[in-house]
């Protein structure tokens, strides 16, 4: 039998005429599905784009908002960021924030539909900041690049226009900065009763330096500028810093230097990486180390402590340098607990006491807290001031608002009771 009279009397066989058929049906179907996935990826790579943003992407949070709030609040399938928003009065209000759950949604942006993809990964975390690892990627039709370009700059703005006239505070994450909280409504500068001139002379240091960049790039010197503020608990540091950052439109990127495992080199990192249009504080300085003689006799307790050392400090504020102007505030209790070489210009450029209250504080004081309720406030005040100063001890502006706000509506009542003002810690 030849090979020809072989096959021909297999395809006569019924039994192998069917698998024969099969076959060649799965064969077929296979065949049209690589063409389908080989058409696809052709289709995807020259006719679609995509957009992927990971989590550690500063446009991610602005692009989730903007994601919800273009059309994806539609979709069923939410997931909730909730926190909290204190406000001036201490009331503390819940918000939830509501975003595209892991998952796919659908968007119309400008008459092209957009697929978004949220996907979280379940193994890996995000090192940095110890959250599972996102991204979110957006397809759509097309090859116009400009149309993500378009959606980011419009999120962004987005974000811009709920931070406006507010104040953003970030702490230090890992070796991230996040933001803390909602952004908070600025406090205003006149708000923060210093002794005479001391605001208006550190902001007009502040907005010298904001404006002259070339003074600083002409002469080679690293275009940033220290700030020492010094004195007594509750007399107004942190709050001026605050203040001046609203003032200034710039946010706050907080840092404690006792902190445990902020090591130097994490330090060194997050001023390097501090957002832009921050003032960066680190606050209660002396807090964080004893002087550099002391040091050495301890050195052998900080090794195991994980904590910044001294001179780590001291290359990182040497470090410090952007093409933005970096303005880096600190705060003591205690100046005299501060090494010389910490406080040395170049580290610190300006430093200011921020010390007890002065007559006039106390006077400004009484007539911003009572200044709607009472018309013969002016008097009341002159009255209030020559009293506490009658009493010979210092007193913390921070004591005279706690003693305010027993007496809310009663001014004349803190007249009768000015000793009191002691009894507040
Ligand atoms: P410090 O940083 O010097 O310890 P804070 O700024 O934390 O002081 O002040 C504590 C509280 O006292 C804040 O609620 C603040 O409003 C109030 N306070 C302190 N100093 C002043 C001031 N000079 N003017 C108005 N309020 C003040």
């Amino acid at each position: 039998m030849t090979l020809i009279d072989y096959v021909q009397t297999l395809s006569d066989n019924p039994y192998f005429g069917a698998g024969f058929g099969l076959f060649g049906l799965g064969a077929g179907a296979a065949l049209l599905r690589k063409g389908m996935q080989a058409g696809m990826i052709f289709f995807r790579r020259h006719y679609m784009i995509t957009l992927e943003v990971p989590c550690r992407d500063k446009s991610y949070q602005w692009l989730l908002q903007w994601i919800t709030h273009k059309g994806a609040k539609e979709t069923q399938h939410l997931s909730v960021e909730t926190s909290f928003e204190q406000k001036e009065t201490g009331h503390i209000k819940t918000r939830y924030d509501f975003i595209p759950s892991i998952g796919t949604h659908f968007i119309r942006y400008k008459g092209n539909w957009i697929r978004v993809e949220r996907t979280r990964e379940q193994q890996s975390l995000d090192i940095q900041m110890g959250i599972p690892f996102e991204t979110v990627q957006l397809t759509a039709f097309g090859r116009d690049k400009t149309i993500y370009f378009n959606i980011l700059e419009e999120a962004r703005q987005m974000a811009l226009k709920e931070y406006e006239g507010k104040t953003i505070m970030y702490t230090a994450m890992g070796s991230e900065w996040r933001q803390f909280g909602h952004p908070r409504k600025r406090r205003p500068l006149d708000s923060v009763i210093l002794d005479t001139d001391i605001a208006e002379r550190i902001l007009n240091d502040c907005r010298e330096f904001i404006e002259n960049p070339s003074w600083y790039s002409d002469r080679g010197i690293p275009y940033r500028r220290g700030y020492l503020l010094y004195g007594p608990p509750g007399c107004g540091k942190s709050s001026f810093i605050t203040a001046l950052a609203g003032e200034l439109e710039r946010g706050i990127c907080v840092l404690n230097l006792s902190e445990r495992g902020l090591t130097d080199d994490r330090l060194n990192h997050l001023l390097a990486v501090a957002p832009q249009q921050t003032i960066i504080l680190l606050e209660d300085i002396d807090a964080a180390f004893v002087s550099r003689e002391e040091s050495k006799e301890m050195k052998s307790a900080y090794d195991g402590l994980n904590r910044v050392t001294f001179s780590g400090l001291l290359n990182c504020l040497d470090g410090v340098a952007s093409t933005e102007a970096r303005i880096l505030f600190m705060t003591t209790n205690y100046l005299e607990r501060l090494d010389p070489a910490l406080v040395r210009p170049g580290r610190v450029d300006v430093k200011e006491y921020i010390g007890w209250c002065s007559a006039r504080q106390v006077e400004q004081m009484f007539l911003r807290f009572y200044r709607n309720i009472d018309n013969k406030s002016n008097e009341l005040a002159k009255e209030f001031t020559e009293s506490v100063v009658s009493q010979k001890r210092n007193v913390s502006p921070a004591q005279i608002q706690g003693f305010f706000m027993f007496h809310k509506n009663n001014p004349a009542d803190v007249l009768k009771n000015v000793s009191h003002i002691w009894d507040v810690t």
